[in-house]
């Protein structure tokens, strides 16, 4: 199949690697030069351009640009595109996007793989980010049934797990688990670095270890990507920090009425949900079985 990647960056890149090595020729769309070159000396596409006429030849098109410039670069696919081309995106919102394109292309399928890393741009691009991971389709009741098939079989092929959801359901959940933490990690890193004792602060660096790197990760990740889910997916994020803060000042109250049962019985109840939401080998990474989503 000739696939198209409007967006070479981490995802972009990365879609562009796994696709190739299946035989699919891919084509690579970028704003930089420079990215284009890297994305082709990388074995991430096998043609690139800056100019989106390059889209022409292709079947298939992953838009994987920041969030603001999905509904413009869908503006610009459509003077190019054969009518029967299918184009999907891999916005981490999916409300937005969904209504910005309605009315710009038929044939459109909004996808959200959820995977990742901290890096961005092509260099961050890696082979089999997707392999177990779970992949949004967040279709309406206009998507067409076979436009949304012919994404779910190439997300199937990079060993995602496809999981079909409405916009707004898809918005909620990772408001939730995706974009919640996010503020809560930046939030903990914020709170050590208002440490006034600057001796414990200093300290705290050095003891600094497993527990916090976990915690910390994705706070510590790229600005532009956290702000973009503040901006988008304003009103969930609102929602779920809201519900947030409640859990905290109920721990807040446990504590210092000394309640350690009621403290006790609150981290029993999470240790025993934390599975629900994780695979055995998210929650446990040194189990066997984590080396093959490197
Ligand atoms: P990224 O690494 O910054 O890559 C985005 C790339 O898009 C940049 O390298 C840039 O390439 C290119 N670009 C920017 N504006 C463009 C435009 N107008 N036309 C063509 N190319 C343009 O970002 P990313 O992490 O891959 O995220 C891309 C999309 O994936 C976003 O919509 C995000 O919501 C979604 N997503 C991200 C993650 C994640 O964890 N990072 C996970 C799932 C989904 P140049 O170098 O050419 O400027």
């Amino acid at each position: 199949m000739k696939i198209g990647i409007v967006g070479l960056g981490l995802i972009g890149g990365s879609l562009g690697l796994d696709l190739r090595s299946l035989g699919h020729q891919v084509l690579g769309v970028s704003r930089s030069q420079q990215t284009c070159r890297r994305a082709i000396e990388r074995g991430a596409v096998d043609d690139a351009s800056v100019d989106i006429a390059l889209m022409a030849r292709a079947e298939v098109v992953f838009v994987c640009t920041p969030i603001e410039a999905i509904a413009p670069t869908i503006l610009q696919l459509k003077t190019h595109l054969s009518p029967s081309a299918i184009i999907t995106d891999v916005g981490s919102v999916k409300m937005l996007v969904v209504t910005a394109v309605k009315d710009l292309w038929h044939n459109f399928v909004p996808g959200h793989p959820m995977a990742g890393s901290a890096e961005s741009g092509i260099e961050a691009a890696q082979n089999n980010l997707f392999v177990g991971r779970p992949y949004a389709i967040a279709t309406t009741q206009t998507t067409p049934e076979d436009a949304s098939e012919v994404i779910e079989e190439i997300a199937r092929s990079l060993s995602a797990k496809i999981i079909k959801c409405s916009p707004s359901l898809h918005d909620r959940a990772v408001a939730l688990i995706s974009h919640l933490p996010v503020m809560t990690s930046a939030s903990l890193i914020e709170t050590c670095m208002q440490e006034s004792d600057e001796a414990a602060i200093a300290l705290a660096k050095q003891l600094a270890s497993s527990g916090f790197r976990d915690t910390s990760r994705v706070g510590g990740g790229n600005p532009e990507l956290g702000v973009m889910m503040a901006q988008y997916n304003r009103q969930e994020l609102l929602r779920a920090l809201d519900a947030y803060r409640q859990q905290i000042d109920r721990s807040i109250d446990y504590i210092k009425r000394e309640d350690w049962a009621a403290l006790k019985e609150l981290l029993q109840q999470t240790q025993l949900s934390r599975p629900q939401f994780l695979k055995k080998t998210d929650c446990d990474p040194s189990s066997s079985g984590q080396k093959s989503l490197k």
